[in-house]
């Protein structure tokens, strides 16, 4: 009897669920955040603390006893803001964008409440028939051809990362092709990208068990603006027949995360064709802004690839994560990917009328994600999306002429979105230095972009295109303006001022 007592109180103490104490402390966190959103600019964007700085403010164990919201709050404050680099900052600029928003919050927060697990229809059918629904709007929104859509065989599914997207479709091409060339032939697949492609290919072919000599990425040039031009991968499938290989699988990338660059799928898709191979598009930062009928021809040629995707968790409003994917064929994603055990068992799977959209992706359980995108969807409309997007661009447009009024700058490569690559020119640089001109502009900008970030004053990352050094500038944090784009530039000029003095 004592032991069930103390049951009993424990089970008093805390009420993990309790309705009252939910909307109390809920609107706390809500106040909070709306706080730091207030003075996100106060903060220097890119956290200055240093490795291990967490392990010496917080105790070495959990608390047994329990703590008050306000106190844990405080030391949000104290402890992890510090060491947070603020993505909602206005002067972020930095990799891509990761572009909340109110109504992606809130749909975030309806789909945590709710905290259902929609792996099949049955385990909660408004998950499963909300998130077809808004992938049909989004594909009618960016013109995706009918066979994309669920009315026209295809269908849409919101996986957590690009990462998975890529791994889900690799794994489909592989199993279709291994079912007619057969199991024992998989040292022969080969998976192609560019030199330009993201990381995520290389991944998700390792994971898929394509033999890592049978990866390829294809040499981009400066004359084709590092897109992936169809003659090269031709030519580089053609050698590969030559030896007996099988050509699977291409990642075609519209908006490359270094430069944003192109590559065009017309004729790629046209070779994909020819050879029979899975011709995937990765949009995952771009393809928000093809919502613009201005920017929609950069996806022109899409109707002849099997699969498309991109991030709505990256310039479309969206909490991470949210990763669009379109398929023509779905029945190749299932095949390569659905169990289905004892206790999973039902009716409306085994009526085959529904989506179970377990067998779309990697793991079983999955959030209930479309409820964000409905929120930002339908909170904004989609006019207005398209002007924000446009918003964005227009500041890059803005920065790019700031850069072409200062003569020691340049854009290094032309910009197709709202990111540009800049640096410093090499003329200013480099005299009476041992190493070549190249290196030396390449370690001034470097250089010059730490000075930069330490300030703390912006954010931007850099990337290595066709051996130069560029500092990146991307637009597209939700709450930058106009103005923060010239106080920007103005960063950069006085740290490069100060710099250029010390040389
Ligand atoms: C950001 C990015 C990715 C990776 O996206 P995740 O969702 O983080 O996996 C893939 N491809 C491109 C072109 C990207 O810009």
């Amino acid at each position: 009897m004592e032991g069930i007592q103390v049951q009993k109180h424990e089970n008093e103490t805390i009420k993990p669920l309790d309705p009252e104490e939910f909307r109390k402390q809920g609107h706390m966190v809500i106040d909070f955040l709306a706080d730091y959103y207030e003075n996100v600019e106060k903060y220097p964007v890119r956290s200055q603390v240093q490795p291990g700085y967490l392990r010496q403010r917080l105790p070495e164990s959990a608390p047994c006893e329990p703590e008050p919201l306000e106190e844990i709050l405080r030391d949000v404050q104290k402890d992890i803001v510090p060491g947070i680099t603020h993505w909602q900052s206005p002067n972020y600029f930095a990799y891509f964008p990761s572009s909340g928003s109110t109504a992606g919050f809130l749909g975030e927060m309806l789909s945590t409440g709710f905290n259902v697990v929609g792996f099949n229809w049955m385990s909660s059918p408004a998950a499963t028939e909300l998130e077809s629904i808004v992938m049909d709007w989004l594909g009618k929104m960016l013109k995706l051809p009918n066979e994309f859509l669920f009315s026209g065989g295809g269908g849409g599914v919101l996986q957590g990362t690009t990462c998975e997207a890529i791994l889900c479709t690799v794994v489909a091409a592989r199993d279709q092709m291994l079912k007619k060339i057969g199991r024992e032939n998989i040292n022969k697949l080969v998976v192609y990208g560019s030199d330009q492609t993201h990381s995520a290919l290389q991944k998700a072919a390792q994971i898929a068990g394509i033999n890592p000599n049978n990866f390829r990425a294809v040499s981009t040039t400066k004359a084709d603006a590092f897109g992936l031009a169809a003659e090269a991968l031709r030519s580089t499938i053609e050698a590969d027949i030559e030896a007996g290989l099988v050509p699977l699988f291409l990642c075609a990338t519209i908006g490359t995360t270094s430069s944003t660059a192109v590559d065009a799928l017309n004729p790629l898709c046209e070779v994909g064709k020819e050879f029979g191979i899975w011709v995937h598009v990765d949009a995952a930062y771009a393809g928000s802004v093809c919502i613009c009928p201005e920017f929609r021809h950069f996806l022109d040629g899409v109707e002849n690839a099997d699969s498309f995707s991109f991030n709505a968790h990256k310039w479309f409003f969206s909490t991470l994560d949210c990763c669009c994917l379109w398929v023509k064929n779905p029945g190749a994603l299932v095949k390569a990917l659905s169990t289905y055990p004892e206790y999973l068992r039902n009716k409306a799977s085994e009526s085959k009328q529904v989506v179970d959209y377990k067998d779309w992706q990697i793991t079983l359980s999955r959030r209930f994600r479309s409820l964000k995108l409905w929120l930002v969807l339908r909170s904004y409309g989609v006019d207005n999306l398209r002007k924000f997007l446009r918003s964005h661009v227009n500041m890059a447009k803005n920065f790019e002429g700031l850069i072409a009024m200062d003569k020691r700058f340049e854009v290094v490569v032309p910009r197709n979105f709202s990111t540009v690559c800049f640096r410093i020119s090499p003329i200013e640089i480099g005299k009476n230095q041992i190493i070549t001109m190249e290196e030396a502009t390449n370690n001034f900008n470097s250089k010059l972009l730490e000075s930069i970030n330490e300030s703390g004053k912006i954010y931007m990352t850099h990337a290595v295109i066709g051996g130069v050094y560029v500092m990146r500038f991307a637009v597209g944090a939700s709450l930058t303006e106009n103005w923060h784009v010239n106080l920007a530039w103005k960063v950069v000029q006085e740290h490069a001022n100060a710099l250029l003095n010390m040389s």
